[in-house]
């Protein structure tokens, strides 16, 4: 295994690597007793995550000790479907079946979610699924800012790996995060937003968590489904009649 590729691992473990003790000392910047440096956080600056393939980065994200998250969750929930895929779902975080389980999108919200995306034309396992946080925040609360931080490295792998023709952020969670706004989501909705420097067509549309406690916004969903249709250009998959 090569030096960087070990160096990764053992960071998104928690683990200081192992260097010879002069040459520690010649590369140690000097720190002041006061304000120890703090160890990297798995995907920060100088960690090469960009660079896994996919089994090397799921195997960082089943070690990853990052943020706190990691104390209290069951699994880690990497993602799951087609590594080509055209559409890329992104919802929030995991929840407790999804922790369980150890697969995004499981419990009730995630067969809602099956279910629209098969009125779109695809099956489950036609797209890829993940989420902005890879464990679950206990109770569910929202993702705090260092957790989405830590975790920010691996979506963005996750990404580059899949190459999607557009991006389904589901709920307000992921679109701000994606988008980096804080625009209410009523707003983000019905129109064509772009991620990265791919400027990938990116998508927003409700949660299935809300739509489960709201189902007359239902319809609002759909209306975001056909606009992603359309966009990704594969409209014809439209079941016909509908
Ligand atoms: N909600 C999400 O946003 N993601 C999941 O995986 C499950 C529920």
């Amino acid at each position: 295994m090569d030096n960087s590729l070990r160096t990764a691992y053992l960071q998104a473990m928690g683990i200081q690597p192992w260097v010879r003790r002069a040459l520690a000392e010649e590369a140690l910047p000097v720190v002041p007793e006061d304000k120890p440096e703090a160890p990297p956080a798995a995907g920060s600056a100088g960690f090469s995550i960009a660079s896994l393939d996919w089994p090397q980065l799921e195997s960082c994200v089943a070690a990853c000790t990052g943020c706190d998250l990691h104390e209290t969750r069951t699994r880690t929930v990497f993602g799951t479907g087609n590594r080509q895929a055209d559409w890329m779902i992104i919802g929030e975080a995991p929840g407790a079946d999804e922790d369980r389980q150890g697969e995004p999108f499981v419990g009730r919200a995630g067969q809602l979610l099956t279910e629209m995306l098969r009125a779109a034309g695809y099956q489950r396992q036609d797209v890829y699924i993940t989420n902005i946080l890879k464990c679950r925040p206990p109770q569910n609360r929202d993702p705090r800012p260092e957790e989405v931080a830590s975790c920010h490295a691996y979506l963005q792998r996750q990404i580059a790996l899949v190459r999607p023709s557009l991006i389904l952020a589901v709920g307000r969670i992921a679109a701000h995060n994606l988008l980096e706004t804080e625009v209410p989501l009523g707003r983000l909705r019905g129109r064509i937003h772009h991620y990265g420097e791919g400027r990938i067509p990116l998508i927003v549309t409700y949660h299935p968590a809300y739509l489960l406690r709201s189902p007359l916004e239902k319809r609002k969903s759909w209306e975001d489904l056909r606009l992603a249709l359309q966009v990704s250009g594969t409209l014809q998959r439209e079941p016909s009649g509908s």
